[in-house]
C-alpha cells in the first residue's frame, strides 16, 4: 500500500501547487509554480509529474470549473475573470500525457474531502466546509459523495443580512451587501478598514461582523442540511472568532431546533500546514483505484 504514489494539482489564480504523496497521504514531495498562462502551467504540472511518476492524481481548481463528468466540458474552467484561463481544458492535457486516473474537483471540495477524511470530519458521516481567504467557498460532503447535481456549490454568493452596525457596501459585484462573500472575505477587511486583515487587531469590530456573516452561514446550512460537522477554514477566521460564530447560531437558532453541542458542530479546520486540498486530492485520486 505505502509503495503506491499519489499526485495533488491544487490550481489556484496565483500558484499551482504539485504534490506526492505515500499510500498513507505523507506529503513525500512538494513543489509550487507560478499561474502564468494555461500552457506555461500545464506544461510544469506535466513535467513534475513525468519525473515523479504517481499512479493517480487529484485536482482542486480555482473556478468556476464544469465537475460533471458527463459534461462535455468536464475538466474544463469556465468563465473565470482570470486572464486567459477562461475556457480552459486542464483535464484533457493532463490525461494525455500522464495516462493516469484523475479526479476532477473544485479547491474547496479538495479541502472539505482533506477535512473530511483526515481532519475536523473524522469519525462523523457528514460535514459542510467554508473557506474564508480572498474569496469565500463551501462544499458539503455525505457519507464520502458530494452534494451537488449539476454543477459545484457556490456557497460563497449565498445570501446574509447585513450587521446592523455594519454600513459596508460589499464586495461582489453581483450581489452588494448581501452575499457572505462580498461581506466577509478578507478583502474586505482592508476595503473597511484601510488595513490588512492580517494587521489588525482582531478585537475590532470587522471580526464581529464577520463572524456573524459566518454564523448566518452555518445556521443556513444547519437548517438545509443537518450536518454533523461544520468546518471553517482560510486565513480569516482565527480561533478568536469561534465562540462569536457559536454565540450568533444560538441567536439565529433562538432555540427553535436541536443541534449537537455548538462546539462539536461548528469547528475550525484541522488538517496541519493549510494541507487540506493536498491529502484531499491524494485520497479522492486514492479512490479511483479501489
Ligand atoms: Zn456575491
Amino acid at each position: 500500500m505505502s509503495e503506491i504514489r499519489l499526485g495533488s494539482i491544487e490550481a489556484g489564480g496565483t500558484k499551482f501547487v504539485l504534490a506526492v504523496t505515500d499510500g498513507d497521504y505523507n506529503v513525500l514531495l512538494r513543489k509550487r509554480v507560478p499561474t502564468t498562462t494555461p500552457e506555461d502551467t500545464l506544461a510544469a504540472a506535466i513535467e513534475f509529474f513525468m519525473a515523479h511518476p504517481v499512479a493517480a492524481l487529484g485536482i482542486g481548481s480555482f473556478g468556476p470549473i464544469d465537475i460533471m463528468p458527463d459534461s462535455p466540458t468536464y475538466g474544463h474552467i469556465l468563465k473565470t475573470p482570470k486572464q486567459g484561463w477562461a475556457d480552459t481544458d486542464v483535464l484533457d492535457p493532463l490525461r494525455a500525457a500522464l495516462d493516469i486516473p484523475i479526479a476532477f474537483t473544485t479547491d474547496v471540495n479538495a479541502s472539505a474531502y482533506g477535512e473530511y477524511k483526515f481532519g475536523a470530519g473524522r469519525g462523523v458521516n457528514s460535514l459542510v466546509y467554508f473557506t474564508i481567504g480572498t474569496g469565500i467557498g463551501g462544499g458539503a460532503i455525505q457519507n464520502g459523495q458530494f452534494i451537488g447535481g449539476v454543477a459545484h456549490s457556490e456557497m460563497g454568493h449565498a445570501p446574509v443580512i447585513a450587521h446592523p452596525d455594519d454600513d459596508f457596501a460589499g464586495l461582489c459585484p453581483f450581489h452588494g451587501n448581501r452575499c457572505f462573500e462580498g461581506m466577509a472575505a478578507g478583502p474586505t477587511i482592508e476595503a473597511r478598514t484601510g488595513i490588512p486583515g492580517e494587521k489588525l487587531d482582531r478585537s475590532n469590530p470587522v471580526f464581529d461582523y464577520i463572524s456573524y456573516y459566518a454564523a448566518q452561514m452555518a445556521y443556513s446550512a444547519y437548517v438545509n442540511l443537518a450536518p454533523a460537522r461544520i468546518v471553517f477554514g482560510g486565513s480569516v477566521l482565527s480561533d478568536a472568532e469561534l465562540p462569536k460564530i457559536r454565540k450568533y447560531f444560538a441567536q439565529l437558532n433562538n432555540g427553535y431546533v436541536q443541534h449537537p453541542a455548538l462546539d462539536e458542530l461548528i469547528v475550525r479546520s484541522q488538517v496541519p500546514d493549510n494541507g487540506s486540498a493536498t491529502v484531499g486530492d491524494a485520497a479522492l485520486a486514492q479512490n479511483l483505484l479501489a
